[in-house]
């Protein structure tokens, strides 16, 4: 469910109005570097020679001891005779300024007279015009090296890099989204309709003097299509998309944070309408209260993107749009009038909408006749679009692996296997006893579900061990979607789910590790029934816990005295041994059917709901009335 769609980003160059900026940056940093190898070459160069004084020179001319002079406009340069008979590697000259007044024409006159080779100062002219046009060669070859390597990193890279830093904010011209692309979601579509007709007029708009919010959030768990549906809004009003990570404003230097957001809305402003959006935006709007542990980095950050918030032009056409899935922890400076006013809802998708998300992602997909799309989309619910849309490929993927040329309906329940159940694992060996165990255990959930009033049919019972861990597994899959559970289909829940654990005990007398996840579940069902639903006869309709993350994994955190926590346990455990007791019940009271099913799914390993009914309809006979008590209803909001 993690968010990737960043692959589809296109990375785009800076707008032309900084380029004048950057040529100015590659001449200073060309010239910059030419002076630096100047200076190194000088330094190597110089000690190639060992200065000396003119007085030196002038002894050493006088000895005779001179071999070859050259004098240049400022300086001599010359070897004496000792280091010319030296190897040339090892030959050292020696130089010395050349004192004002002195006639560098009439020295060498008179060293000729000498004897001594030399040379005028002519040719030290020639070479300063020779080492002109090299700086001026240099400099070019290195500007145009400078200059092109700013252009292909995007006016990234060495210039550019510090607090202008453009590598995160992505710019999509056209997004090629539109709201067909979106399954479901029709009332955040709704909601979001009026931007677009903003973006497509704003004077409409700015003429009756209304104003429209600068900013919306979208709120939802990870993989609802956030992100996609804030580029269907930039497709849909044709507009340029710009997106950022609110990570990525915080996660390297002081400082830059602010920066990006400053150059972000910058950015936008030239181009605008455009969208701009801010994927995880609890990153830097985080409350500033430092409950949730900020930093004043982020706080920086935040401030900065309330005042770009703030700043723009409304009827400039700019629309923020950011979404989150933790929006309790926002800090209220954002969700205040004229920011992110505007909250926009994107749930989790119904049976409807994910059978709509199937249809959009099988559209480019070819299906064989055999396909039931509406059965994948019954048998996922709790699923995000993202999930689904990974479902449909790895399906994809697997007909290509089999060297077929459509996509069945096997290749798309085993890739749900897949996606949401780990996949297949072949080579986990369990012994004999083991397997018989797992059997009857899974059997256990799958028989008190079949007999159970209130209960969700069974669809396939396996013991075939997946990735995940789990040695098997019993799928229930509703006939229709609810929203809604009554008490009873809650207790037959947590029989069913108990229903593995009293297998084992009723059969062998055994207590497994297996039954641990059972275990868990069943708690927390237990205990949201008693804290959350009011389904306890004791503790009645008293909230007693409150879930602080709604939207991410709906954790609850106990919200009450000590003593009540203390009767909230037992409350719990009651139930648990209520459901327990029932389920070791009722597979007690159907021990031959248990034995015979446990028995068939040891052969076959895989059975349908279909065969576990088959077996179950021709034991009814034997079946007792079911005297379950009349119990309180689920509450209605
Ligand atoms: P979020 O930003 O909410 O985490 P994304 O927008 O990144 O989720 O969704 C990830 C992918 O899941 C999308 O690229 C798309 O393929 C798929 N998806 C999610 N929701 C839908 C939807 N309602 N309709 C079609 N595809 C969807
Ligand atoms: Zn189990």
């Amino acid at each position: 469910m993690e968010n990737n769609h960043k692959d589809s980003h296109n990375q785009k160059p800076n707008p032309e109005n900084d380029r004048g900026k950057h040529i100015g940056t590659a001449v200073i940093i060309s010239l910059a570097l030419i002076l630096l190898f100047t200076w190194v070459y000088n330094t190597i160069s110089d000690s190639q020679y060992t200065q000396t004084t003119y007085t030196d020179f002038l002894q050493a001319m006088e000895s005779g001891n001179l071999s070859e002079v050259v004098i240049g406009p400022d300086r001599i340069l010359y070897m004496t005779k000792e280091e010319a008979a030296k190897e040339p590697a090892q030959q050292k000259a020696s130089y010395t300024g050349l004192p004002v007044g002195i006639d560098g024409d009439a020295l060498l006159r008179e060293l000729h007279a000498m004897g001594v080779d030399g040379d005028s100062k002519i040719l030290e002219d020639n070479s300063l015009i020779i080492s002109i046009l090299y700086y001026a060669m240099m400099f070019a070859i290195l500007f145009f090296f400078m200059r092109s390597m700013t252009r292909r990193m995007g006016g990234e890279g060495m210039m550019g890099g510090f607090g202008k830093s453009k590598a995160k904010v992505y710019m999509e011209k056209q997004t090629g989204v539109t709201f067909k692309d979106v399954a479901g979601q029709d009332e955040a579509k709704e909601s979001l309709q009026e931007i677009i007709d903003f973006l497509h007029n704003p004077q409409k708009y700015t003429a009756i003097g209304a104003k429209l919010p600068k900013g919306a959030l979208l709120v939802g768990s990870p993989g609802t299509g956030k992100t996609l549906l804030a580029k269907a809004v930039a497709g849909e009003a044709d507009v340029p998309f710009f997106s950022i990570s609110g990570s990525d404003f915080v996660e390297m230097f002081v400082g830059m944070g602010a920066s990006r957001v400053r150059d972000l809305f910058q950015q936008a402003q030239k181009v605008a309408p455009c969208i701009i959006f801010i994927d995880e935006i609890d990153a830097v709007g985080r409350s500033r209260d430092n409950r949730y542990g900020s930093n004043s980095e982020q706080e920086q950050t935040l401030n900065q993107l309330l005042n770009e918030i703030d700043g723009f032009e409304p009827s400039k056409g700019i629309v923020c749009l950011a979404a989150t899935n933790r929006p309790e922890i926002l800090d209220k400076a954002l969700l205040r009038p004229g920011r992110f006013d505007r909250r926009i809802i994107v749930d989790r998708p119904n049976l409807q909408g994910r059978l709509d998300t199937l249809k959009v992602h099988t559209r480019k997909i070819k299906l064989s006749e055999d396909v039931d799309l509406r059965k994948i989309a019954q048998a996922t619910a709790g699923a995000v679009g993202a999930d689904l849309a990974n479902l449909v490929n790895e399906a994809a993927l697997r007909a290509v692996r089999k060297g077929r040329k459509a996509v069945n309906q096997e290749d798309l329940l085993v890739s749900f296997e897949t996606v949401i159940a780990g996949t297949e694992k072949k080579n986990t060996v369990l012994t004999d006893m083991e397997k018989r165990l797992v059997s009857y255990h899974e059997v256990g959930h799958a028989l008190v579900a079949a007999l159970e009033k209130h209960s969700q049919p069974v669809s396939k019972i396996t013991i075939v061990p997946h990735t995940s861990g789990a040695l098997g597994y019993t799928m229930q899959m509703p006939e229709e979607e609810k929203f809604l559970s009554t008490a009873d289909e809650l207790r037959t829940e947590l029989k069913t789910l108990l229903g593995g654990r009293a297998a084992e005990q009723v059969v062998f007398g055994v207590q497994t590790t297996g039954a641990s996840n059972d275990i868990q579940r069943a708690t927390g069902l237990a205990r949201a029934m008693v804290t959350q639903y009011g389904m306890s006869e004791k503790l009645g309709l008293m909230s007693t816990a409150s879930t602080s993350n709604q939207y991410l994994d709906g954790q609850a955190y106990m919200d009450c005295s000590q003593a009540t926590a203390h009767e909230v346990d037992q409350e719990v455990k009651a139930i648990l041994d209520k459901a327990y007791t029932e389920a070791k019940r009722i597979l007690t009271e159907n021990r031959s059917l248990l034995d015979e099913v446990s028995e068939y799914l040891l052969v076959k390993e895989t059975i349908t709901g279909d065969e576990l009914m088959a077996y179950v309809n021709a034991d009814k006979k034997q079946l007792p009335e079911n005297t379950e008590e009349v119990t309180e209803e689920a509450i209605e909001e």
